[in-house]
């Protein structure tokens, strides 16, 4: 009964996940998972952590993981903070960071999980409007504010912005913190990782659920200036000591050091990608420059919501926003494999 709810609980607008249908034999691609399931080197590695082991506690600061994380980008383990998938890295990160007087930055159409850390943790903020072409404009952020965050590439719009372009903000926005929320970078976009060493203020998150095919796994991290991450652990250890548990730990050490399968798995995505963009513009698709494992495209002579719609009636799930109103004719298209891809392209022809 609401009266025994906390107040902050009646305020909430909580984060709506693309859906998880039970039906099987479906075209998913709602929800930019990897098509192509995790190294057999993580299989394996899970396996072994089935163990007696279980009954013991994990290592409180993933040490092992960490050492990998920041061996894998060139850092100290101190620049490295891990959490059960970067949503909760990025609740972390919100309540830690980016709560100050003067309002949070990030754009109008992003992750919509962003305004819903404001609502849970009480953080004003603004949003900043993308440009005509959906872009991500720095010059509009260059004003007061109380922090920075973006996703790059961008979701739900795919587009990358360029490292030069985040490192003139970085130069020119020197008294809050900039995150970039680096989801989908190995699909093609360049890191913002190597400007770590050069800028204090500047937070980098990762996950592992994309690239490296483990949505399930639930693991994601930040890398940044020791002092940065020491606020994290701060709020970390006042949360949950445990986040990754003993399978996270080991699956995701597996997965950094299977270069070989990371490597094949994102340059197959990013092949199929590039037929997928293809295929579409050939059926007279708008579709904005893509840096990630999705693509945003809106056809002119059919609305976005009977497009999805009809692709559900022949199995295949796509997403959808019907707001804001700028982005309601655009689907967001995760890329499958080459069947997933083939079905959808028949799929679309059949409706238009
Ligand atoms: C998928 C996604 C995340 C979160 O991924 P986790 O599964 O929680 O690691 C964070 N940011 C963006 C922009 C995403 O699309």
């Amino acid at each position: 009964m609401s009266q025994f709810w906390s107040q902050v609980v009646h305020t909430l607008t909580p984060y709506v996940p693309g859906e998880q249908p039970k039906l099987q034999n479906l075209v998913k691609l709602n929800t930019n998972e990897n098509p192509y399931g995790p190294s057999p080197k993580v299989i394996a590695a899970l396996q072994r952590e089935a163990a007696d082991t279980l009954r013991l506690y994990p290592d409180p600061n993933s040490s092992h993981l960490k050492a990998a994380i920041a061996e894998y980008h060139g850092l100290q383990a101190n620049q490295v903070f891990v959490g059960n998938g970067s949503d909760e890295v990025l609740a972390h990160v919100f309540q830690a960071l980016l709560k100050h007087e003067l309002p949070l930055l990030y754009p109008d159409i992003t992750y919509s999980f962003y305004p819903v850390y404001c609502g849970l943790y009480g953080i004003q903020y603004q949003t900043v409007p993308l440009n005509a072409s959906f872009e991500i404009a720095i010059d509009d952020y260059l004003r007061p504010n109380g922090g920075i965050i973006f996703p790059n590439p961008n979701a739900p719009t795919g587009i990358p912005l360029a490292l030069s372009e985040i490192e003139r903000l970085l130069q020119a926005n020197t008294q809050s913190v900039v995150v970039v929320d680096e989801a989908y970078v190995d699909f093609g976009t360049e890191s913002a990782v190597s400007l770590i060493a050069q800028y204090p203020h500047l937070l980098v998150t990762h996950t592992y659920s994309k690239s490296r095919s483990l949505a399930g796994l639930r693991v994601g991290y930040a890398v940044g200036n020791a002092l940065l991450i020491e606020a994290l652990m701060r709020v970390k250890d006042s949360f949950n000591s445990y986040p990754i548990d003993r399978f996270a730990e080991a699956g995701a050490i597996a997965a950094l050091e299977d270069e070989a399968y990371f490597q094949q798995t994102r340059q197959q995505v990013i092949a199929t990608r590039s037929i997928l963009v293809a295929e579409l513009q050939d059926m007279g698709f708008e579709v904005l420059p893509s840096g990630a494992n999705f693509i945003f495209a809106r056809h002119p002579a059919h609305a976005g919501e009977q497009l999805a719609s009809g692709l559900r009636e022949q199995a295949i799930i796509v997403r959808h926003f019907k707001k804001p109103a700028r982005i309601a004719d655009f689907l967001r298209i995760t890329v499958g494999d080459e069947m997933q891809n083939q079905a959808l392209i028949t799929a679309i022809r059949s409706i238009i």
